[in-house]
């Protein structure tokens, strides 16, 4: 597949610190696209409904607030421009700031990938292939759907699931028997055919305000339950034509959707050699948390420039890198890190830590990146690094 260039351009002027940028979200990576506006001389504020959520370190300005509450929201809406940091922002709390300021990556990118339907169908309309898929709605939907895909299928909620949860796996008849009702989530639902790949891939794509896009380069994601594991940068498996292809791919989605900041897309490396969309994301990510380390200018600035309407670093990695999730272990509980000064004892390795004030099973907490060699040898010095690291009980 092969795509143009976008031609549309927007003749605006740059928005220049210190101006105040909103964030709708105050996880981590919120926390991070704060830090690095901060960098940059630009003001922060934060919408989230905890007061003590990881960006709120880095807020000039708080706004305790559920993500769909509109009249909370317009309090951003004196802000220069607002970005979100999660898809699960209320469609309408964006539509409200609109009337008043800028909000990037935009509208159309947040309804395209909070609802996996709609996404699906949005992929298949600009020629982007996905995994072959059924819209359910009752048992009997689901038995034709299976009967059409064949097994394994995994049935998904459209919306709202994230990081594995919100999906499970059907692997024979007696799954399907009880598989809408165990998902248990209100409204129609993704089924789709299990995707035979030989490895998961992902491209974060900035776009500016010009239309110029810049993908990084190709990050191989390993996944345990729905869940990321570890990243390398550039994908050991992709060849340089496939990489090309990738990287083109995310960039006709993100014109395709007007961006202006981040998109991510996650892709699936199928056995024969084609690429399938998996999931959107219109902001930074997970994976792109190697190009801290692996590139010039990493994706938090990345997209802190492009909302900005400021010229996109180089996007191109400088070393190859990698990343591991540092996850929450045990019962909930008040978390305390140990072992940190074990970690860093080699230099190839830096941490970062979300200081999220509980813990518990599988919760992203940090993580730890690290250049090398090569990406390969990144990913075994991460590996080493975090598994000096635990939560104290
Ligand atoms: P998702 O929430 O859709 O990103 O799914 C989380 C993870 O589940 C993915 O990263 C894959 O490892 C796995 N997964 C999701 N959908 C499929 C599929 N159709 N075929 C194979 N694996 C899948």
């Amino acid at each position: 597949m092969s795509f143009g260039a976008s031609t549309r351009t927007r003749l605006v002027a740059p928005i220049l610190p210190a101006a105040e940028i909103g964030i709708l979200g105050g996880g981590q990576l919120g926390r991070l696209i704060g830090l690095a506006a901060l960098r940059l001389g630009y003001r922060v504020a934060v919408l989230d409904p905890d007061l003590e959520a990881p960006a709120m370190a880095v807020a000039n300005r708080s706004v305790v607030a559920a993500y769909d509450d509109v009249d909370a929201a317009l309090q951003l809406a004196s802000t220069d421009v607002v970005t979100y940091e999660l898809e699960h922002v209320s469609s309408r709390v964006v539509e409200a700031l609109l009337r008043y300021t800028p909000v990037r990556p935009g509208l159309a990118p947040l309804r395209v990938s909070q609802d996996r339907l709609e996404e699906r169908r949005w992929l298949e309309s600009v020629g982007a292939a996905v995994a072959a898929w059924r819209e359910v709605g009752t048992q009997r939907d689901l038995d034709a759907g299976l009967e059409e895909l064949g097994l394994p299928c995994r049935l998904k909620a459209s919306r709202g699931g994230y990081d594995g949860r919100g999906q499970l796996r059907i692997s024979d008849e007696q799954d399907a028997v009880r598989a809408i009702e165990q998902l248990g989530v209100p409204g129609p639902l993704l089924l789709e055919r299990e995707v035979d790949f030989v490895c998961e891939l992902s491209v974060v794509c900035a776009r500016g305000l010009d239309g110029r896009v810049a993908p990084f380069p190709v990050a191989e994601n390993v996944h345990d339950r729905g869940i990321l594991v570890s990243t390398r940068m550039p994908s050991p498996t992709a060849t340089a034509v496939l990489a090309a292809e990738a990287q083109s791919l995310a960039s006709h989605l993100a014109a395709a959707l007007d961006v202006v900041g981040t998109l991510t897309a996650e892709l699936f490396l199928t056995t024969d050699g084609s690429l399938l969309v998996n999931e959107l994301a219109p902001r930074v990510h997970n994976s792109g948390h190697v190009t801290e380390v692996a590139c010039p200018t990493g994706q938090f600035e990345q997209h802190v420039r492009a909302i900005c309407g400021l010229p996109l670093g180089p996007p191109d990695a400088l070393t190859p890198g990698a990343m591991v999730n540092l996850l929450g272990t045990g019962e909930g509980r008040p978390a305390r890190l140990v072992g940190l000064e074990s970690a860093l004892a080699d230099p190839a390795v830096a941490a970062t830590i979300y200081d999220k004030r509980q813990v518990f099973e599988r919760r992203k907490m940090g993580h730890l990146t690290a250049r090398g060699a090569s990406a390969e040898e990144a990913l075994e010095r991460a590996q080493r690094a975090v598994r000096l690291l635990h939560w104290a009980p």
